[in-house]
């Protein structure tokens, strides 16, 4: 069925239209406390149906394609942010399976066992024994951890609270956080530098994603250059190779990171870099901020809809936590 529209939608050459999904985690299976996040089996869906019906391009190809006017109809590349250890034991074996390319934006400051702040809060309050918890001094008063809805609505509470703070006032409030509910952080929900090394060697694309997350925009210039090189020169020790694609944490301009964060990604070499702003790219959009879309969809063909139809700037907002990471 998306054969047929496909090639009218998006058609090939230089009126050629790139869809790039973003995925973060892949869950082994369903999550209550994570219901945003797609699982195992709901990844496999969508990946039959981009192999079935989409012509799923490496992301680095798929942009020199897109500045030359050589894209095929129905162009699709896949991304996933952060660098979450079940991108490799989860999606990897489903994306060989299928025979796709995905291209993997790690994080580097959090795979020797760190964790990012909103899945330290997530963890913290997943993991806490059922009670009742005063949390005035994280803003979100006394609650009640019970079932997953609880602590779904805390965990909400506490990121809407702490997303705009810096990674120092971050850092002790999530401490604060583990002391009040007595929680321990689970040490393996990033990839180790050896998983992504493995993702490099089955032939997946590894790009820059800072290394400590930071949005960018807040930091000063020689902090936001540190971030943007340090990040990239660590994956190319990893890999061995050289690292071409980036994109910016969070990843709305103007609020995420700005001018001057382009700027620094050029002169660090990245051919390409990536927003979270929601669209398609085509041959107009700037190649340092080529837009992309969350691949929330339950439904797999509702993605394939959103896919041609190009109805993405209609569709509902991101869920609240991981499509804007
Ligand atoms: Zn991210």
């Amino acid at each position: 069925m998306f054969r047929i529209l496909g090639g009218l939608v998006s058609p090939s050459g230089a009126r050629g239209r790139l869809s790039i999904l973003i995925y973060h985690r892949a869950l082994p299976s369903p999550d209550p406390i994570l219901h945003d996040s797609i699982d195992a089996a709901q990844f496999e869906r969508h990946m039959a149906l981009l192999a079935a019906d989409f012509n799923v391009l490496p992301l680095s190809e798929a942009c020199t394609r897109l500045s030359r006017g050589q894209l095929p109809a129905r162009a699709v590349s896949i991304t996933f942010d952060d660098g979450y250890a079940d991108n490799e034991s989860v999606a990897l074996p489903i994306l060989r399976r299928y025979g796709l390319t995905a291209t993997f934006f790690v994080a580097t400051g959090f795979s020797d066992g760190q964790i990012m702040f909103n899945d330290a809060v997530i963890e913290a309050v997943r993991s806490a024994s059922a009670g009742t918890y005063d949390l005035s001094t994280l803003g979100v008063g006394v609650r009640s951890l019970a079932d997953s809805e609880s602590r779904r609505a805390t965990i909400d509470a506490i990121v809407g609270r702490l997303r705009y703070q810096t990674l120092n006032e971050r850092a002790l409030l999530v401490e604060r956080l583990i002391a009040a509910l007595r929680s321990t952080l689970p040490k393996d929900l990033m990839m180790t530098p050896a998983q992504v090394k493995r993702l490099h060697d089955e032939n997946m694309e590894i790009g820059g994603h800072t290394i400590n997350h930071p949005l960018l925009a807040s930091l000063d210039e020689q902090q936001a250059r540190a971030e943007i090189v340090g990040g990239k020169h660590r994956l190319e020790e990893i890999t061995g190779a050289p690292v071409k694609l980036f994109a910016y944490p969070s990843g709305k301009p103007g609020r995420d990171y700005g001018s001057r964060d382009v700027q620094l990604v050029r002169e660090a070499g990245f051919a390409a870099a990536f927003s979270t702003v929601v669209g398609i790219a085509n041959a107009s959009s700037d190649p340092l901020q080529l837009p992309r879309f969350g691949a929330w969809d339950r439904n797999p063909n509702r993605l394939g809809v959103r896919l041609l139809m190009g109805c993405v700037r209609a569709a509902p907002a991101a869920p609240a936590l991981q499509p804007q990471y």
